[in-house]
Formats: structure tokens, sequence, C-alpha cells
């Protein structure tokens, strides 16, 4: 059974490589170079797209992707989305995953999409000799370009743990944190005895001021 039987998409599907190509340069530019990472990106950016339905460009936000790790790859998901941190479209939660969660911010419908777990392995195996560093990366970089989808990618539906509303948030709210006085936008606040207090000052900081 495919993971992809219920929906419109044949497995065995490859990507059309004039589009991977215009969407690797586009990445690389982004980056200044193309490496394996940014080619998973892109062809997990473009299957998201694909399965949700959207097409770039893609109006009012209605996807929202949210990336399991930051790098390289995060540019090939950018490229094939069109979806970025400063259009608040993607999120990095950065759990160390080549992942990627793509959400329709209407309908919360979400599906997830990573490498296969043994994606190294099948690269290895279609190698004559995987001897040099250099080798196995090259191979890495043009299977997966090649590699048909269903060998390549896993895709699971997911229901997020929060509801996608409080995740996105809405911009231009502001409050001033009780305890510092800083602005808290996005209702990233926490509210403590009915005050609101920012992250940091609530104890869940990511850092500590040295004493002086
Ligand atoms: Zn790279
Ligand atoms: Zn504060």
């Amino acid at each position: 059974m495919s993971q992809f039987e219920h929906i419109n998409i044949a497995p065995h599907e490859v990507p059309l490589q004039d589009e991977l190509k215009d969407l690797l340069e586009k990445s690389a530019e982004m980056h200044h170079h193309l490496c394996p990472r940014q080619v998973l990106g892109v062809r997990v950016g473009l299957l998201g797209m694909q399965l949700l339905g959207f097409k770039q460009p893609i109006r009012q936000k209605r996807l929202l992707v949210i990336v399991e790790t930051d790098g390289c790859f995060v540019s090939g998901v950018q490229a094939a989305t069109g979806c970025s941190v400063n259009r608040r479209t993607l999120r990095i939660n950065d759990i160390g995953r080549i992942g990627v969660t793509f959400v329709d911010v209407k309908t919360e419908e979400a599906v997830r999409i990573a490498p296969q777990n043994d994606v190294r392995q099948k690269v290895s195996d279609r190698m004559e000799n995987a001897e040099s560093r250099r080798a196995r990366y090259m191979a890495m970089l043009q299977n997966y370009q090649l590699m048909p989808m269903d060998d390549l990618l896993k895709v699971e539906r997911i229901q997020l743990s929060q509801p996608v509303r409080d995740i996105v948030s809405r911009p231009f709210l502001r409050v001033d944190c009780s305890v510092c006085g800083e602005e808290v936008i996005n209702e990233r606040e926490r509210m403590i005895d009915d005050k609101p207090v920012c992250q940091q000052c609530a104890g869940q900081g990511y850092y500590s001021v040295k004493p002086a």
C-alpha cells in the first residue's frame, strides 16, 4: 500500500526537471551554493504544495510551513513554496529534523513530509563506488533530484497540537511586559496574576543577564 494512495499523485512521479532546476537555482541564489539539503527542501516543498493544492504565488498567506531545522534545507523549502520568515508564512521549530509541516491556514488541514529514513542508504545502494566523501555528496545531489517521490519522501497526515491561529497569532497586537517594560508583540506574552509578562521575565527565557 502506498502512502500516496489516498491522494491524487502518482507515487513514482519524478519532478519535472525544468521546474526543479528553476527552483534549485532560486534556492542556490539565496545560498551561493547548491547542496543536497536544498534539493530535499525543494522536493519536500513541491510535494507539500501539491498535497494541499497550492501553486505559487499563494495569496493571503493561506499556507503556513513549519520547518523542523534551520540551514540550507530551509532555502529549498522557501524557493518551492514562496513562504518566508519575514512574511510570517514560515516558522522554524528547531527540533533538528529534516521535516516540514504544511498547514492550510483556512481549513487547518496539515501534512508533514520528511525524507524516508533510509534515503541515504538508498543513495549508497545506487552508487557504483561510494568511496570518497565528494562522490557521496555528488550522488546525493543527483539522486535527490531524480528519485521517485515515494522512494525519497514520507508523508503523514497530522493534527497540530496548537490551533493554527495561536501559532500565527495576529500581527500588530502589542502589550508591555509588566516586569521589564519591553513591548511584546503577536500575543507572545504569558499572563501571570492577570498581568502580561514577557517569556523571559516569566522564567521561560533563552538567556540570563551576566552580573555587572
Ligand atoms: Zn548547503
Ligand atoms: Zn519582561
